[in-house]
């Protein structure tokens, strides 16, 4: 059986890029926090299926949560880095670029004494035109990233790039990209099957036919990924307008059931184990489980 990835993108419900345009970032601390108990969700339902994750984590949820992330770790998980501010990279210059990548690393480091290897772009925004960032990534110490989606979609995607995972060159050096899952359709569009949003709206056939695919005839593990918040029902409901709403809280309900039958109907593991190791621990004092071995 074809081991597959499950990956977590750990941020708030205040965070994606549906609900953010409505909430500046300064208005983020005053906000009713909800990441701890719902990661907790994630992490119990792993447990019962004894399935080992990697959790990409917004370094402004390491800063306000070290506890969580010292507990991501301590259950047997992987950390990987998902930007400090889930700024879009695309509207970033290469040095704004640098600086929150930066700052989420030293954040994630001081909270569970983990440096991450593994990048994941908010909103999939590594696209054609900011290709630059790999590049980037490999300076600031990344040898995985998994922030390219293999399809056409009005905020990011890159049609054409190829469903599997291989090692791009940049002109600092190497790094594996493991695009998110997609299949093939008749004529070459790559159709989404990885996200949790298609999980939430679509019919659970939808997404165990995709994996079911890329596993038997392509022979591929399928990189899949949802959010802690697609599992709570309960939060509040801040993006405004029918598409941003529906994409956002259509489906939450039934999401613990499909997660539930997703983690027993196919095998997961984690994006190192998948495709090699890449986290080292830090050295330095401060946050859990410092020590080097
Ligand atoms: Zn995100």
């Amino acid at each position: 059986m074809v081991r597959n990835i499950i990956s977590v993108d750990v941020e708030e419900y205040f965070h994606p890029t549906e609900v953010s345009a409505y909430v500046k970032a300064d208005e983020w601390s005053s906000l009713p926090s909800r990441v701890e108990p719902q990661t907790e969700r994630v992490l119990d339902l792993f447990d019962r299926h004894q399935v080992k994750g990697t959790f990409f984590v917004l370094g402004w949820v390491a800063r306000q949560h070290p506890q969580l992330i010292a507990r991501i770790i301590s259950r047997g998980h992987e950390v990987g880095c998902h930007s400090f501010l889930h700024r879009l990279v695309y509207d970033l210059t290469p040095s704004q670029f640098r600086e929150d990548t930066q700052r989420a690393v030293q954040a994630i480091e001081e909270a569970c004494g983990i440096t991450p290897r593994a990048y994941r772009a908010p909103s999939y925004s590594i696209t054609r035109r900011s290709m630059w960032a790999l590049e980037i990534l490999v300076e600031c110490g990344f040898t995985h990233d998994s922030s390219i989606y293999p399809i056409a979609h009005d905020r990011y995607g890159i049609p054409g790039f190829g469903s599997q995972a291989r090692t791009l060159i940049t002109p600092s050096g190497a790094i594996v990209e493991v695009p998110i899952a997609t299949v093939k359709l008749y004529g070459g569009a790559g159709a989404p099957v990885g996200g949790g949003a298609y999980l939430r709206l679509l019919p659970y056939r939808y997404t165990a036919a995709g994996i079911r695919l890329i596993n038997r005839q392509e022979g591929q593990p399928a990189c899949m990924y949802f959010h802690p918040w697609e599992l709570d029902p309960e939060q509040p409901h801040l993006a405004r307008g029918w598409v941003s709403r529906l994409r956002t809280y259509a489906g939450l309900r039934s999401m613990p059931h499909k997660l539930d039958r997703l983690l027993s109907d196919f095998e997961f593991t984690t994006l190192a184990a998948v495709h090699g190791a890449m986290a080292d621990r830090v050295p330095a004092a401060g946050g859990a489980g410092t020590s080097r071995p």
